[in-house]
């Protein structure tokens, strides 16, 4: 059986650190905030190249309070428009209009999946103010220069951690970075747990302060805050695993490779590769299947045992809490691929012989 995702199997190559430091914490009576949190905010920060990481309690938290934080610093105000694609998970989406902001959806490039930087232009209005790049399946959403200084530049990081453009990792290339540890990202925890990185003291404050009710000294709330603190146990898990952030990288790059390298079927797209290695961190490794067809080719790898996953089935402004809103427009580039993609197994625990055995049975399919 080739699962495609196995956790146990991923975290058992961490243990017995895991137990020890889960111990470790259990045994320290600080249990929230506290040494664990400070460490691991520094190692991260370090890690990505920015002078400030911020823990908090997940992905959609980390983008929600950067929005939050830059409308308490007079830098966004409702209505807002924000650039961003929908052909990705919605969690930042559901950030931006959780604070009042406006998505504006703009087509994917199909060789990449992500936002095309050559559409951008044209969808800049006079109340734009932010761009949400999402490194999508793990690679770098790659923009101009010259929208970082006109615009306020969130990276999504949650698929990517690790990745990087001409030497800088993501979480740096823009004005502020959010990632997930949600477990089965490329570092998981053991439960949710989140984290923003910027270079701007005043936004890493003003994030400090909103995940705590709004307050930096006790009692003294100053902001409107909220509880989206990064729990410490979980802080103690990934302080495990983030120094192995490129092993686990390399191993995931080297298992796509194969598959680059091993299938060869007409009817199956392979995903492009980028000329710098390092800029894709292979969170997923997806092909498209004519639309159509892909539920005949995922039901012929499940009756090989081989599983699949589809990320993601529907665009992010087709989905009903969203249809009353966005159901009316039309991105037919995203509606495409989010009919054609499938995701193969690709974790650190798929082997080499995995990946030629999965690459031999894709190269049976016929249409
Ligand atoms: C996982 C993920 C998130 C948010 O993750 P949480 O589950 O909230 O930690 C945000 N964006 C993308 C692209 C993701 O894959």
């Amino acid at each position: 059986m080739h699962r495609f995702l196995n956790l146990d199997a991923i975290n058992s190559r961490f243990q017995p650190a895991l137990d020890q430091a889960a111990l470790r914490v259990v045994h320290s009576g600080r249990y929230i905030g506290g040494p664990e949190v400070e460490a691991f905010e520094r190692e991260l920060a370090a890690a990505t190249g920015v002078d400030h990481a911020v823990g908090v309690s997940n992905g959609l938290d980390a983008i929600r309070l950067i929005f939050r934080a830059w409308m308490d610093l007079g830098r966004l105000h409702p209505g807002d428009e924000v650039i961003t694609s929908s052909n990705n998970y919605i969690a930042g989406i559901l950030a931006a209009t959780d604070c009042g902001l406006r998505p504006i959806f703009v087509e994917p490039d199909p060789a990449t999946f992500n936002l095309d930087p050559t559409r951008i232009e044209a969808a800049i209005t006079p109340r734009t103010r932010a761009i949400m790049p999402v490194h999508l399946y793990g690679r770098v959403s790659v923009l101009p220069d010259s929208l970082r200084e006109r615009f306020l530049i969130v990276e999504d990081c949650a698929q990517a951690i690790g990745a990087s453009l001409g030497g800088r990792r993501v979480g740096s290339l823009g004005h502020a970075g959010a990632f997930s540890f949600y477990p089965s990202k490329n570092i998981g925890a053991l439960g949710d747990a989140g984290a923003v990185t910027t270079n701007d003291a005043a936004l890493a404050q003003q994030i400090r302060a909103l995940r705590n009710y709004g307050s930096l000294q006790t009692y003294v709330n100053r902001t409107r805050g909220l509880n989206c603190r990064l729990d410490p146990l979980q802080a103690a898990m990934l302080r495990v695993k983030l120094p192995f952030t490129d092993r686990e990288n390399s191993l995931r790059r080297a298992n796509a490779m194969a598959y680059d390298r091993l299938i060869s079927n007409p009817n199956v797209i392979k995903p492009s590769i980028p000329d710098d290695p390092a800029e894709h961190v292979w969170h997923q490794y997806v092909v498209r299947i004519r639309a159509g067809r892909r539920d005949h080719f995922r039901d012929f790898l499940a009756n090989h045992d081989v599983e699949t996953a589809v990320h993601y089935p529907k665009p992010a402004h087709l989905q009903p809490c969203y249809a009353a809103d966005y159901g009316h427009l039309r991105l037919p580039i995203a509606f495409t691929l989010c009919n054609q993609v499938v995701s193969l197994p690709i974790g650190p625990d798929t082997s080499e012989t995995d990946v030629a055995q999965i690459a031999e049975i894709i190269n049976r399919f016929s249409r």
